[in-house]
């Protein structure tokens, strides 16, 4: 075995504790807590999961956390009608809509009734120009996650050849956009790819965000590549990511494994970017 294995957990639990650490600071400094909305729309089992999650993770932050439960049949008026009431709620710095919403709800539709300033999500089309055009505003949480254990490999990206493999909104995209931001060399595979092993050959820096158990190989890989592997695929082995862990690790540098990978960085990053929002929005600075 040659990689390391990147233990996520351990840096999330480190960024969490930097964020609750900065959360204090905050609100000696405001005389308030950062407030973070969590609106779920209906019964969904896993986003029920993600959700108790992200409230238990925001207060453990020492953050103040509005969780808003709809039922299924809310109409999408009566929801963007939430969104604009948390919009203008001085005690909410981070709005987020669990996705998937029920189908009478247009997804975008909500995503642009967010206040760009508190899209903590980083889901909205001003934070992904922002992102785009090196303005200050929210990375999406998942990217962002990745990027902070790339650096933990490579404090310096600048140069490295990096393959992007999926060009979702959420994390192929942004992903791609922050790579490029650090001065890397990026390209972006997604399905209509020729070729992906001759890409990732060359590749330094791996990020498979595709959604297919095991469909990145470690003979394609270049010996000594960094690996993130964003994928949750449930399969009857558990669950497992987009790259064959057990090939890769044979040749890659660093790898993260599913689950214990990137998977906890994303709500650390959200509790980060909600601190982000209230200290934007307080004129405090912020640590982080
Ligand atoms: P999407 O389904 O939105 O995007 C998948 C991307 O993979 C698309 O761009 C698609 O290409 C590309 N793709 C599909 N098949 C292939 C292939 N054979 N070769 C190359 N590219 C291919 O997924 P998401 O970006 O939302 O999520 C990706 C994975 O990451 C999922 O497993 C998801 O569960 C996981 N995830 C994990 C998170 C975490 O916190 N750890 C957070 C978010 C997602 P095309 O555009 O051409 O269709």
């Amino acid at each position: 075995m040659t990689a390391t294995i990147i233990d996520g957990k351990a840096r999330a639990a480190a960024l969490r504790a930097d964020v609750a650490a900065e959360v204090a600071r905050f609100r000696a400094a405001s005389g308030r807590a950062p407030g973070l909305a969590v609106v779920l729309v209906g019964e969904d089992p896993a986003s029920a999961v993600y959700v108790r999650s992200k409230g238990r993770a925001t207060r453990e932050a020492g953050m103040a956390g509005f969780e808003h439960r709809l039922p299924v049949d809310t109409s999408q008026a009566d929801l963007l009608a939430l969104v604009a009431r948390l919009n203008v709620d001085p005690a909410v710095d981070g709005i987020l809509v669990q996705l998937p919403l029920p189908p009478q709800i247009d997804a975008n539709a909500v995503i642009l009734a967010i206040d760009p300033d508190k899209d903590v999500d980083g889901f909205h089309p001003v934070s992904a120009g922002r992102l785009a055009t090196g303005l200050p505003g929210f990375v999406p949480c998942t990217p962002y996650g990745c990027l902070l254990l790339l650096h933990d490999v490579h404090p310096r990206l600048a140069g490295l050849e990096a393959v992007v493999v999926g060009r979702s909104n959420i994390v192929g995209k942004p992903m791609a956009a922050l790579l490029t931001a650090e001065s890397c060399t990026v390209t972006v595979a997604h399905s209509r790819t020729r070729d992906l092993p001759a890409h990732l050959a060359r590749a330094d820096i791996v990020v498979a965000a595709v959604g297919v158990a095991g469909m990145i190989r470690g003979e394609w890989l270049k010996p000594g590549a960094c690996v993130i592997d964003v994928g949750i695929n449930r399969t009857d082995m558990g669950l497992v990511g987009d790259v064959d862990f057990a090939g890769a690790v044979e040749v890659a540098g660093a790898i993260t494994p599913v689950p214990g990978g990137v998977g906890p960085m994303t709500i650390a990053c959200l509790l980060r970017n909600t601190l982000v929002s209230a200290c934007r929005r307080e004129g405090v600075e912020a640590g982080l």
